[in-house]
């Protein structure tokens, strides 16, 4: 057992660092304030290396480890946790299926991609269904050598900033999940519109819908073979979920860290609040959970570069990182006094980005539904896992 990252990860994670550091931090707040996803940041990010990390080699991608992916996207998020959503996290699940298309659909939209110079959607949710993916209503008929798109995607990341965008549509409405196909669609054709929305946070990459009528794509454009895009976006999930949990514990850890610096300065009664364990103690407490629950996070990342299982983990942690997060970081807010609930301190924001966490992805709920389902057997789950397979 070794929980060393070797020097390779270790030199990435300082590079991740410093960038995060120098060109997010600063401007974290901003961003959420003007609503802008900053797309000169993106380009920054492609030209580093830092987008679609364990793309394949073959595919133009660094080829890394899914390890390495989950050290980039805990780096990013420690300087913004909004961006990382899109750049981090959206961007691994739109990778991944790229890597599926056809040799056309590569070229066209996997090698922009990665260069952080076309930004992709992960179009999934519907207004009638987001936990039960798989009775989404959108349609795909097969028109000769071409697809046509109807229906409507809701809660979509960055969809008003994408220049394309992976849509899950039935091609077999009676086949439940195995009648749910995938689709690469270029925003600008005719019959794509989008409508953005007003969110709790998460402001730098706004959420909307995206409405598909009468949009015609050809037939190269499918992902992978017809009737297997739920299998596909359920095996990228298990992956993401966990991009998504070190993405929530990186805000925490980071107020945590400066909750210590504050405390350790801050005099009340004649002595630094640091000293009282009624201050400590919740600290410590926090600190200890999330390491924990980090530490699961790298072992289903690894899990998932040995060719191994790591649905169960992604399960567990997909429920206890933003839980645990959102916990820490309101005590953080407490602790700081009324410092800590005005604008001036990033907390409030942290608290708001992270939250959203709990619910993007898959809920909280769902994500112990998987554990149920790996530890207890289908048989016991409230729900026909037939259908779903
Ligand atoms: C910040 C953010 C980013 C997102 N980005 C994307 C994106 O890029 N692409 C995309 O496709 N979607 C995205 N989503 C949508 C997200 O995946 C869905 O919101 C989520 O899956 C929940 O679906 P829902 O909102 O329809 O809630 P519902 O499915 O209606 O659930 C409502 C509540 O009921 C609970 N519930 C449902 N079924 C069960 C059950 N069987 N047992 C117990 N509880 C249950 C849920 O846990 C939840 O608390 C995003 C959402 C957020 C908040």
């Amino acid at each position: 057992m070794d929980f060393e990252f070797s020097k390779h990860q270790k030199m990435i994670q300082k590079e991740v660092r410093h960038f995060a550091q120098e060109e997010l931090a600063p401007r974290y707040q901003q961003w959420d304030r003007e609503k802008r996803y900053p797309r000169e940041l993106v380009k920054k990010m492609g030209d580093l290396g830092f987008i679609g990390v364990s793309v394949s080699q073959e595919n133009g991608g660094l080829g890394e480890s899914f390890v390495t992916e989950g050290i980039v996207c805990e780096e990013i998020s420690r300087g913004d946790c909004s961006i990382s959503m899109s750049t981090n996290v959206a961007n691994h699940l739109c990778g991944g299926l790229l890597e599926q298309g056809h040799k056309e659909a590569k070229d066209t939209f996997l090698k922009p991609f990665l260069a952080g110079e076309k930004i992709p959607a992960f179009c999934l949710t519907e207004p009638g269904c987001g936990t039960d993916a798989a009775a989404l209503q959108t349609r795909a008929e097969k028109k000769g050598a071409a697809y046509v798109l109807n229906g409507e995607k809701s809660g979509i990341t960055a969809i008003m900033d994408a220049d394309f965008a992976l849509v899950f549509a039935k091609t077999d409405p009676d086949a439940g999940a195995q009648g749910v196909s995938c689709f690469v669609i270029p925003m600008d054709l005719p019959g794509v519109s989008t409508q953005s929305y007003e969110d709790l946070g998460c402001n730098a990459v706004v959420r909307g819908s995206l409405f598909l009528q009468d949009v015609e794509i050809p037939q190269t454009y499918l992902i992978g073979q017809e009737g297997k895009g739920f299998r596909l976006a359920m095996q990228g999930f298990d992956q993401s979920r966990i991009l998504l949990c070190l993405e929530a514990l990186a805000p925490a850890f980071v107020s945590l860290e400066e909750t210590m610096d504050y405390v350790k300065q801050r005099q009340a009664f004649g002595r630094p609040l640091a000293t009282f364990e009624g201050v400590s103690f919740p600290i410590i407490e926090h600190v200890s959970l999330l390491e924990a629950v980090r530490l699961l996070c790298y072992k289903a990342l690894w899990l998932r570069d040995q060719g191994r299982s790591s649905s169960k983990e992604a399960g567990m942690v997909k429920w206890m990182a933003p839980r645990f997060s959102t916990n820490a970081i309101r005590d953080c807010i407490v602790l700081h006094g009324h410092y800590g609930y005005t604008k001036d301190y990033p907390l409030e924001q942290r608290l708001r980005d992270v939250l959203a966490i709990e619910i993007a992805d898959g809920t909280s709920q769902v994500s112990k539904l998987v554990v149920h389902r790996e530890m207890m057997g289908k048989k016991f789950l409230p729900y026909n896992y037939r259908y779903y397979r």
